[in-house]
């Protein structure tokens, strides 16, 4: 699986030539340093890059042009050292295409109140030239991200690092492209979309294919190269053979790493960053795609089951938007499938027929063979296992005909009361912001599906953030929902997204 780019970020400091020489040598010289401060900080997933002073028209416009075109560059970050009459930016961000950041910061933290002057005010004056350049976006509509705060505090470098880490998600979402083996569950509604919007709107390339072609790739695996991988499977995992012959049971995993690498062979063959299946059509397969599925959700592939691409193409967005986040907790494919109601200890076990994510894993890692109720083959290997504890995002994305919406719960996940020693599946535990109940309830008034992609690792406002730059409706479920307003909210972005 390719990693994304090694991106970078431009950053380009507004001002004009008013003030004179010496002020504009200060707001080089300053901007440099907050360049070098911002780097050094470790707060930050990507370089960023000093670009000089903007001060014409022009100038704003070539940049602009110029980041337009540099494939490394994933986004400008913005500042207005002093004014910056933004008639001057208009043309320049009319023809801009990427994320943008307007930080809204001063070089200087305290106001000198011994020594200051007059020309010291019009050099810092960012309080007054960031409101004029903040308003020709919104006169323009154009979409960006304001984050105000002091550029030496680490609250403000962290926000930084996390918008980064979105823009990379809006770059990266039109290289996904997104394979379907089989097509959607039959009747089932809320996993359907349409393929041709959601490429115009994110990018996504959705490309179907007959199952036997990518079974007929399993088949051609060797069993040295199977063999190899079993035994990586062997050393990785424990064994739970819950009475089952060893020899049957290692044959029975022994499928499933034929799958893996005839999968991924055939994904990386054909450019697919993304994949779904669907039990009920296997074709020549002789299992569900199980243990396979998840070792590819591990190396980063997106995944929806029962042929939900909409969901597959999520999850391959927040893997590209966490990856190489250091102490990352893991991002899956997930399902809401059974509630614990008992008052004081509600929640909602999550979890797939076979295909949760093993990054989302806490302790030790089991492979488990057993039947599966639905579909007709073999009983297919998977890995068991619980996951962590902590704070979390689920999405949803639907489509309601005319429009997309991502649906976001902040979500609570925690330990489950007690082992369930019977059930064979990965699963997590959560309780969604504010609490189940309303949680649930606004959620469904959402029209919010049973699949999310779900990682420990990003946050509703960055989820947001990349919705807006998809430019479709997103809702946010927290620990501020209430349903009355979020019934109005939803009717009102009815009318917006119209
Ligand atoms: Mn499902």
């Amino acid at each position: 699986m390719k990693a994304a780019k090694n991106y970078q970020f431009w950053f380009c400091t507004g001002s004009q030539d008013l003030y004179g020489d010496e002020c504009l040598a200060h707001v080089a010289e300053h901007s440099q340093i907050i360049v070098e401060a911002l780097n050094k900080s470790g707060m930050l997933p990507f370089e960023v890059v000093w670009k000089p002073t903007l001060i014409t028209n022009e100038l704003i416009r070539r940049t602009f042009q110029e980041a337009n075109t540099d494939e490394n560059c994933a986004g400008v970050i913005t500042w207005m050292h002093t004014f910056s009459p933004a008639k001057s930016w208009i043309l320049g961000l009319q023809e801009y295409r990427k994320p943008l950041l307007h930080l809204h910061t001063q070089y200087n933290r305290e106001i000198p109140y011994d020594t200051i002057d007059m020309d010291f005010m019009n050099e810092n004056q960012a309080a007054h030239g960031d409101r004029e350049y903040g308003h020709i976006f919104t006169r323009m509509h154009i979409e960006r991200k304001v984050i105000m705060g002091f550029w030496e505090d680490e609250e403000v470098q962290a926000r930084i690092g996390s918008w980064m880490r979105t823009a990379v998600g809006t770059m990266e979402s039109s290289h996904i492209r997104v394979c379907r083996i089989a097509d959607n569950m039959r009747n089932v509604a809320v996993t359907e979309g349409d393929k041709v919007e959601a490429q115009i709107k994110f990018g996504w390339e959705v490309d179907a294919y007959p199952v036997n072609e990518i079974a007929a790739c399993v088949k051609e695996v060797k069993q040295a190269d199977i063999d190899t991988l079993v035994e990586e499977y062997y050393s990785k995992y424990q064994i739970l053979l819950e009475e089952r012959d060893p020899e049957e049971f290692r044959k029975h995993v022994a499928v499933q790493a034929g799958i893996e690498i005839g999968f991924e062979r055939f994904l990386e063959e054909k450019n697919y960053q993304a994949v779904v299946t669907h039990f009920g059509d296997l074709g020549s397969l002789q299992q569900l795609p199980g243990l396979a599925i998840q070792r590819l959700m591990e190396k980063g592939y997106g995944f929806g089951g029962e042929g939900d691409w909409k969901t597959a193409a999520m999850v391959r967005v927040m893997k590209i938007m966490t990856q190489g986040m250091r102490n990352a907790k893991g991002t899956s494919f997930m399902e809401d499938y059974t509630y614990n109601l008992v008052p004081g200890k509600e929640g909602v076990l999550e979890s797939h027929m076979l295909e949760v994510c093993p990054t989302i894993a806490e302790g030790p890692i089991a492979i488990k063979c057993q039947p599966l109720s639905m579909g007709d083959r073999e009983d297919p290997a998977r890995l068991v296992f619980t996951s962590k504890e902590g704070h979390g995002v689920a999405a949803s994305l639907i489509d309601l005909g005319n429009r997309f919406r991502l649906i976001l719960n902040d979500v609570d996940c925690k330990k489950t009361e007690k082992p369930m020693p019977k059930l064979p599946v990965a699963t997590n535990f959560w309780v969604p912001q504010p609490n189940l109940q309303i949680g649930a309830e606004a959620w469904i008034y959402a029209g919010g599906a049973h699949h999310t992609a779900f990682s420990y690792d990003l946050t509703s406002e960055q989820m947001c953030d990349w919705a807006d730059a998809m430019g479709i409706e997103s809702v946010v479920i927290d620990n501020n929902t209430e349903i009355r307003s979020f019934r109005n909210e939803l009717k009102w972005n009815s009318m917006y997204y119209k």
